[in-house]
């Protein structure tokens, strides 16, 4: 496998064999910077690692700074069509802006970008969206529009590479899963540059996070994505929290508690939705008064003790339900017997005795 390029943004790196980081993009506007900050806030606290900001106008340059000088979290300014932006996105502190270089206006002005970025050490992210392939790129592609992404990335790569730019991280994204998949398997085969995932547009909510899940985590098992976005309609915590959902499924990275719940069947012997949801009340309770389970900490939520106990052996700690009671275990092994009536003083105790402080 070739060795994978990395970059740093604000010292944290992106790509080398680092975690795949996790962003998202500010859907607050940059005018109103009390809104910015509190949504900086709260992805920060999700684990956000970089976040992308439109930077549509000039005007709002006192409001990017005052951004950059108010958060820990390296920002991205996402800019279009002029260099004059990119240059003042740079000069208020951005350590990665993110540019069309095909859209720049002129190549004197491009080359006046990538000066400043070179001396200022900023990333540069560049990248096609499926959206906005032009008619010319899908027909000189053959109407292949993962093709296209690909000829695209390339065209807006070119004058970067011939100005001998190295911190870029490139992306090729679309609604399209296949042609997601299919585009960024090509520049992974051609390129070491880092690369940002994501399915754009990818929806709201259950719909968004699967279509998500499938494509990232697609890639992702194929050692492909330095850092990823879910694009979903809604919270920006939202997408965060998926995002490590997906990584967390396929191992690569441990965040938060891991809840493991059986889907019930016939052999049940309690409500498993019923005993899902209490153990959720209890860790949040706990967490309530300052009491946190490890990251990546698994607990399990089974229905029966026959099947449970073994099926969740991974499971640091696990609950399953047996015929008027239940069984407490740990990885597999059973610990404590009890019946239903102490069921939620013994759970609470038990998982009590795992955590931490917040
Ligand atoms: S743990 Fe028991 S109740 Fe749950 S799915 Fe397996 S066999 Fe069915």
């Amino acid at each position: 496998m070739r060795v994978r390029g990395s970059v740093k943004i604000g010292g944290l790196q992106f790509g080398g064999g680092a975690p795949v980081r996790v962003e998202s993009m500010l859907k607050s506007r940059l005018e109103d910077t009390e809104s910015c900050l509190a949504e900086l806030e709260g992805l920060m606290a999700a684990g956000c690692e970089l976040v992308r900001v439109a930077f549509p106008s000039a005007d709002l340059y006192e409001s990017l700074r005052t951004l950059v000088s108010r958060t820990e979290i390296p920002i991205m300014a996402d800019i279009h069509f002029s260099h004059t932006l990119a240059l003042a996105a740079m000069s208020g502190g951005c350590g990665s802006i993110r540019i069309n270089p095909g859209n720049m206006s002129g190549r004197e002005g491009l080359m006046s970008v990538i000066d400043a970025a070179k001396s200022d050490g900023v990333v540069i992210r560049i990248g096609a969206n499926g959206g906005s392939l032009s008619a010319k790129q899908i027909a000189a592609a053959g109407g292949d529009r993962a093709a296209a992404l690909v000829m695209a990335v390339e065209e807006q790569l070119t004058p970067l590479m011939e100005s001998d730019f190295d911190d870029i991280i490139i992306s090729a994204k679309s609604t399209s899963v296949s042609d997601t998949l299919l585009a960024n398997t090509i520049l992974s085969s051609r390129y070491t540059y880092p690369i940002h995932i994501g399915i754009t547009e990818a929806g709201p909510g259950l719909e968004g996070a699967v279509k998500s899940a499938a494509g990232l985590g697609i890639l992702l098992a194929q050692g492909i994505g330095d850092t990823m976005r879910v694009s979903l309609t809604g919270d920006s915590r939202t997408e965060v929290e998926v995002a490590y959902m997906i990584q967390r499924a396929l191992g690569l990275r441990k965040r938060w508690l891991n809840l493991i719940s059986c889907p019930g069947c016939g052999r049940r012997r309690v409500d498993v939705v019923s005993l899902a949801n209490m153990t959720k009340e209890i860790i949040a309770g706990l967490e309530a008064v300052g009491k946190k389970l490890p990251e990546g900490f698994d607990v399990a939520v089974m229905g029966c003790e026959v099947n449970g106990p073994r099926e969740a052996a991974a499971a640091d700690i696990g609950v399953a339900g047996t015929q008027g009671g239940y069984v407490l275990f740990k990885h597999g092994s059973v610990i404590a017997t009890g019946e239903t009536s102490n069921l939620k003083t013994m759970l609470e105790s038990c998982l009590s005795e795992f955590t931490v402080k917040k």
